[in-house]
Formats: structure tokens, C-alpha cells, sequence
């Protein structure tokens, strides 16, 4: 369990990051879910409930998410579940519990960039966009591939598109991460594969979203690309399957989410 010396709920960002930014052991509090499973001594704990971060809404042709948001409301926000063939609220619908899912932040799940991420690697095949505090908006991939510096998430866009999308995983039991997570989505002709939990952070397959990118699809290319997603990617080993094992199933999940995108209406 971690502790925590004082705690404070700042009015408005400007002073949360003034904070955050004074001492190094100075940290942003979403759900406390991840920061209760260890044990770091935290100076001054900052709570952002009163910054109105708690919200879903769609205006000018993208959906806003609050940083406060928790994984429950994308899970059942009626028009999360009728954009992209209801992936986002999918995508979180296995991890652990209800109770959970109703403490757990978006903020910090996607700020900590977690290779076990399922929201990530759903976000990553969608148009999405991230806001911080300090460094402005920027491409989700952007902030993944950046180096961690301090600063605080506050909102996520997500452009409405046309998109048709899917999400599948493996999980060796029902509130396990999942050993291997894919997101499928297609715009137009131009696809992304995106394949995570390998078990490192998500990322997009280049070749295979390429190799699909160019209009009617046989079986054998369908079969071809899911192949270049589990040849392009790096898989690693860990207690909840093999690099072997990732690969080989990476090929099956691919296929099925371009299939299922196939058949999205
Ligand atoms: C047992 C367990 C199982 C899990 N299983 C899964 C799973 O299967 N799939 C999955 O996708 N996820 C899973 N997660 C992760 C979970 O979904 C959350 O992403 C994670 O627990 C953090 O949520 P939180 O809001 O409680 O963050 P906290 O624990 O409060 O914070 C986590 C970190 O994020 C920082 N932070 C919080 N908010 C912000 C912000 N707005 N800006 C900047 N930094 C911030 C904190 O300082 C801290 O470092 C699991 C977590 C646990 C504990």
C-alpha cells in the first residue's frame, strides 16, 4: 500500500501542475486502483475530482473524453457503444469487475501507457489524440513513443469517423490481463492493425495495415497480412504465455478482427 504525506484537490490545472511539478515524489491521483498495489511514499497526492474532468461528449466532429472518466462510463455510454462497432466499450467490458471498472480512471491508463493496456491498443486503431497539460495535443502514437516526462492528462479526442472496427483478446482466465489484445479498424480502404499486450506496449503493424490497404480482400491476402502482423512485431515471453505462443496467436487474432471488420455494417 502506498502512503501518502498530504493531499490536495486543486481548483484549477495551472495549480495541480504547479504541484506536481514542485517535488518529484509529488503525484496525480486517478483511481488510486495501480498506485494501491505498491508501495511508493508519495509527497503531496493530488486530486483532480474538483476539475469537472468526469465527462463524455461529443461536439465538432470528435468525442471528448475527461481524464477523470472512469473505464465503467465508456463501458456503458450509449453513444461509445454505437461508434466503431461498439469497440471502446468492448474493449473494457473484461478488465476485473464492475466496482472496478467504476474506480478506474482513463487519464491514467492511458498516461501510464501500460503494455497490458486494452483501452490503448483500441484507441491506438482509432483517430485518437491526446491532451496534456504541459506539452499540448498531440496523435496518441505520438505520446506513446514520447519519453515519460511529468505532466498531466486531461482529455482525449477521438475523431467521428466512418471507421468499422473490432477488438479481440485472450485471456487465460476472466479477469487475467490479456496474454495477447488486437484492434482492427478500417476508414474508407485504409486499415490499422494494432496488436498489444505482446506483452509489450501496443503498437501499430505497418506492413500488414499496408499489405490490406488497397480494396476487395481474398482469403489468401486476408491470411498474408495477419501473417506480416505476428512476422512484423515483437513478442516477448512472460508467466502468462510464450513469445512462441504470442506470435501464433497474434496470426489467429488478426485474421478474425479483419474478418470482423469485413462483416461490420
Ligand atoms: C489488478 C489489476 C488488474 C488490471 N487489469 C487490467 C486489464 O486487464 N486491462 C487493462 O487495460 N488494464 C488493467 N488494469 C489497469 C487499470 O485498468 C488502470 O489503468 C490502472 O489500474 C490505473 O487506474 P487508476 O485510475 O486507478 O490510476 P492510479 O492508480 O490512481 O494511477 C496510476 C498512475 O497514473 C498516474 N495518473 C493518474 N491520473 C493521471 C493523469 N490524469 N495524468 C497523469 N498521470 C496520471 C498516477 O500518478 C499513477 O502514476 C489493471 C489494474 C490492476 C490494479
Amino acid at each position: 500500500m502506498f502512503t501518502l504525506l498530504d493531499l490536495v484537490q486543486p481548483d484549477n490545472l495551472a495549480e495541480a501542475y504547479q504541484i506536481l511539478s514542485d517535488k518529484r515524489n509529488n503525484t496525480i491521483l486517478g483511481g488510486c486502483t495501480f498506485l494501491k498495489m505498491g508501495s511508493k511514499r508519495i509527497g503531496t497526492a493530488i486530486d483532480l475530482s474538483n476539475l469537472k474532468l468526469s465527462y463524455i461528449k461529443e461536439q465538432a466532429g470528435f468525442i471528448e473524453i475527461g481524464a477523470m472518466t472512469s473505464l465503467r462510463e465508456i463501458e456503458t455510454h450509449k453513444r461509445l457503444m454505437e461508434c466503431f462497432n461498439g469497440v471502446l466499450p468492448k474493449s473494457v467490458h473484461n478488465i476485473i469487475g464492475v466496482q472496478f471498472r467504476n474506480s478506474v480512471t482513463v487519464g491514467a491508463s492511458v498516461y501510464s501507457k501500460y503494455g497490458f493496456s486494452d483501452l490503448i491498443t483500441t484507441m491506438l486503431a482509432l483517430n485518437t489524440e491526446v491532451e496534456l497539460y504541459k506539452s499540448g495535443r498531440m496523435p496518441l502514437i505520438d505520446f506513446l513513443n514520447k519519453p515519460k516526462e511529468k505532466d498531466i492528462l486531461v482529455r482525449l479526442w477521438i475523431k467521428v469517423d466512418n471507421r468499422k472496427a473490432a477488438y479481440l483478446n485472450l485471456r487465460n482466465s476472466a479477469s487475467d490481463f490479456s496474454v495477447l489484445n488486437v484492434a482492427v479498424s478500417k476508414l474508407e480502404d485504409q486499415w490499422t492493425v494494432v496488436v498489444g499486450a505482446r506483452p509489450r506496449r501496443a503498437a501499430i503493424a505497418t506492413s500488414a495495415s499496408a499489405a490490406l490497404s488497397k480494396g476487395e480482400l481474398s482469403i489468401e491476402e486476408i491470411e498474408d497480412a495477419a501473417k506480416r502482423a505476428a512476422e512484423e512485431l515483437s513478442f516477448g515471453t512472460n508467466m502468462r504465455g510464450t513469445a512462441n505462443y504470442r506470435r501464433a496467436l497474434c496470426q489467429v487474432l488478426v485474421k478474425r478482427g479483419i474478418m470482423e471488420v469485413l462483416q461490420c455494417k
